[in-house]
């Protein structure tokens, strides 16, 4: 039996992960760290906290002696790594932390894994090439695009946010483990997920949170930014795959072909909104405003998922539309 090392499992994305990974009966236990920062809420894991194969271990993955302890008590066989300060414009603001948890916190998770997995193999009955650290990053790391053109996995990195250069730092941590030590790695990046449980920070909550307060819906610059969207429990699933199937040393990128700019996003969002819970004689789309743009703000992101879709069988089942409509949904639920 696997014990999965889930890190930022009381986060938006490690939630959902750590939700399906137990649906899916794989016959692992989880076990999650989590600092609880302002974005975790050990709430999201209220569905899985009474199953028999899920831990939680409230803590820092910058913790070297814990995180040491943890292995040793849980005998951790294999990691996916989720913790990370997650928003562009606190990095803006706030690098230090982003450094920190991202960089150093990548490290440290990484080097007591291999010593660990190195030096007692023979704990697990496999080899230590069977115990797998799965690395959850972005696909910012790879800079903006313009008009045209996607992010492969041959893309040259070109972060532009301290967020995005943190990531992209432990991405490349991750590799030389894999290049120096021969640990099996595997990395996804992802294009941007939404969905339940997403911090109130992030701009689909913001957006549907501002107006059911019939306050002003900030959209930045002239909200023609591009961000390739996909539901959060694609995102699961093709980690799931990846961490499964996946080949030690590769990297897939994630994505849902669904691009849309920030005012198809708040149009459509105030258009099911609208529907679902009308306002008198008007449309929540009055509320839709344009702030000043977010320093250094990319243009486009856009991903080629062909590797994960053509050698793992993965492939996105919700488009943007479908899955907005769940996401409103659940957040009528959450803020009513
Ligand atoms: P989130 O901010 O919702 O959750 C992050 C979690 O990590 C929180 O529960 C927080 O408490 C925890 N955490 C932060 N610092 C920690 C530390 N030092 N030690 C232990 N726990 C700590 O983020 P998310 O949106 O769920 O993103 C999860 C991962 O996926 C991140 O690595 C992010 O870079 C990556 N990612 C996110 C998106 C997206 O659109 N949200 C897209 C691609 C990749």
């Amino acid at each position: 039996m696997k014990s999965i090392l889930v890190t930022g499992g009381a986060g938006f994305i490690g939630a959902n992960l750590v939700e399906h990974l137990i649906k899916s009966n794989h016959n692992c236990k989880i076990v999650v760290i989590d600092a609880l920062t302002y974005a975790g809420d050990v709430h999201n894991l209220n569905r899985v906290k009474n199953a028999r194969n899920f831990k939680f271990v409230h803590g820092n993955i910058c913790d070297r002696g814990l995180i040491e302890r943890v292995f040793q008590h849980y005998l951790i066989t294999d990691v996916i790594h989720l913790a990370a300060e997650s928003h562009v414009d606190n990095s803006i603001s706030h690098p230090d932390v982003f450094i920190e948890t991202n960089v150093k916190g990548t490290f440290t998770l990484l080097d007591v894994a291999y010593k660990y997995w190195m030096e007692k193999p023979f704990v697990f009955k496999h080899g230590f090439e069977e115990s797998r650290f799965l690395h959850v990053s972005t696909d910012e790391v790879y800079g903006t695009l313009g008009e045209t053109g996607l992010f492969t996995e041959e893309t040259a990195y070109a972060p532009n946010s301290p967020y995005s250069a943190s990531k992209a730092s432990s991405d490349l941590i991750v590799r030389s483990y894999h290049h120096t030590y021969g640990m099996n790695t595997v990395i996804t990046n992802c294009s941007n997920n939404y969905g339940p449980k997403q911090h109130d920070e992030k701009l689909i909550p913001t957006v549907i949170r501002k107006a059911l307060a019939g306050e002003h819906i900030p959209i930045y610059g002239d909200g023609k930014n591009i961000r390739d969207w996909l539901y959060v429990l694609d995102h699961c699933k093709g980690i799931e795959v990846a961490f499964f199937k996946g080949k030690s040393g590769e990297v897939y990128n994630i994505g849902g072909e669904n691009e849309r700019n920030n005012n198809y996003i708040a149009g459509q969002i105030c258009e099911i909104l609208d529907t679902l819970k009308p306002l008198e004689n008007k449309s929540y789309k009055d509320l839709i405003s344009y702030v000043e743009d977010r320093a250094g703000h990319d243009f486009r992101y856009a991903i080629d998922a062909t590797k994960i879709e053509t050698n793992l069988g993965w492939k996105a089942d919700e488009n943007f539309e479908s899955g907005i409509l769940k996401t409103v949904q659940w957040y009528l639920e959450k803020y009513q």
